[in-house]
């Protein structure tokens, strides 16, 4: 055991959209199984830029000032009574997510469905639970996964979002051999290109409505994309026969993808959910008369270590996926770039 010399950190607190501070805040006493670690980089995720832009999406609302932040990675600055699989200096990626392990989902194999989850930087409860855009965090020691030393903690603070999409596929069910559409082409449907490459689809179109996403989509694997912007009826002679499109992930949240994912579904075709926004008009009999399954896909679970060893050994290449990096103290600037999907996929923030 080590104490801790720190008892505060800097750290970015948003207080409401577009009003985020870099403020001082004290740090917790490291109690028995927990670990300080202290960040190096922290991706911007969307989740992140619907707080900062409208302060929350769907019914989840910034209620208090919460500390932004949940794909992270660094190295371990201190330990905790009682934690003896990590050592000083050991570079980790932050698992954000924090089940109880004891509610019946979490007994039922679902933990990202856990009745009290605590899930870094998420408004989803009161008191909100604090993210990680700070130079130094707590964490249980389990959430901190050793990475090799020869991965960058750019490319380690992929893992969160990469294990997203993993799960995705996940809900999915084998997409081998099959042709998939994945409908937004932010850092979420590029890293569902990537994943699904790795499950084995046979072919992957993508849809977007901007120019420079889906260059990006084509340099991480895509086989055809499509700007739904300049050319609206692109997705047509997929519709074909009752659509040829097998499985499709939907990864922008926004209404129009929904709809236009539906008519290029095969009967029986699977439309996962992965992009949060806010509430569509279905139309009903589309999905009745084909057997549409419509299926949420809600964070992730296993998949974090599954997303750290993909990484850690080269089985995946995220660093097409990052922009920029930018210090904490121009965190503003940072998230009006990360919002700016011409100029930008995922931007980062680095620490200390
Ligand atoms: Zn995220
Ligand atoms: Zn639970």
């Amino acid at each position: 055991m080590t104490v801790l010399e720190l008892d505060e950190t800097r750290a970015a607190v948003l207080h409401a959209p577009r009003d985020l501070r870099i403020e001082r805040r004290p740090l917790p006493a490291l109690g028995a199984g927990q670990v300080a670690v202290r960040i190096a980089a922290g991706g911007i995720c969307g989740s992140d830029l619907h707080y900062y832009l409208h302060g929350g999406f769907g019914a989840v609302r910034l209620k208090q000032p919460m500390v932004l932040g949940h794909e992270l990675a660094g190295t371990v600055a201190a330990l905790g009574p009682g934690v003896e699989n990590l050592a000083i200096g050991q570079k980790v990626a932050v698992n954000p997510s924090l089940p109880c392990g004891a509610c019946r989902f979490c007994l039922a194999g679902m933990p990202q469905q856990c009745l009290d989850m605590r899930f870094f930087g998420s408004a989803m409860r009161m008191p909100h639970v604090q993210g990680g855009f700070a130079d130094t965090i707590v964490c249980a020691a389990a959430q901190a996964v050793p990475i090799p030393d020869s991965v960058s903690l750019e490319q380690a603070a992929f893992a969160e979002p990469l294990a997203v999409c993993l799960h995705a596929v996940t809900r999915a069910g084998s997409i081998f051999g099959r042709r998939v559409l994945i409908t937004g082409s932010g850092p979420i449907g590029l890293l569902l290109v990537i994943a699904a490459r790795r499950a084995g689809a046979s072919e992957i179109l993508v849809t977007d409505i901007r120019d420079a996403p889906l260059r990006k989509a084509l340099e991480v694997g895509a086989d055809q994309v499509f700007n739904l912007a300049a050319d609206p009826d692109a997705l047509v002679p997929y519709a074909a026969a009752k659509g040829q499109i097998d499985v499709a992930f939907e990864a922008s949240g926004s209404g129009a993808a929904i709809l236009a994912a539906l008519p290029v579904l095969r009967p029986q075709g699977v439309l996962v959910q992965v992009g949060q926004g806010g509430d569509v008009n279905l139309p009903i009999s589309g999905l009745v008369g084909k057997e549409i399954e419509l299926r949420g896909s809600f964070r992730f679970h296993p998949e974090f270590e599954t997303a750290v060893r993909f990484i850690a050994e080269g089985l995946v290449d995220v660093k097409p996926l990052l922009s920029a990096v930018l210090p904490l103290e121009r965190a503003v600037e940072a998230f009006d770039l990360a919002a700016d999907k011409d100029r930008s996929v995922k931007v980062q923030l680095s620490f200390g």
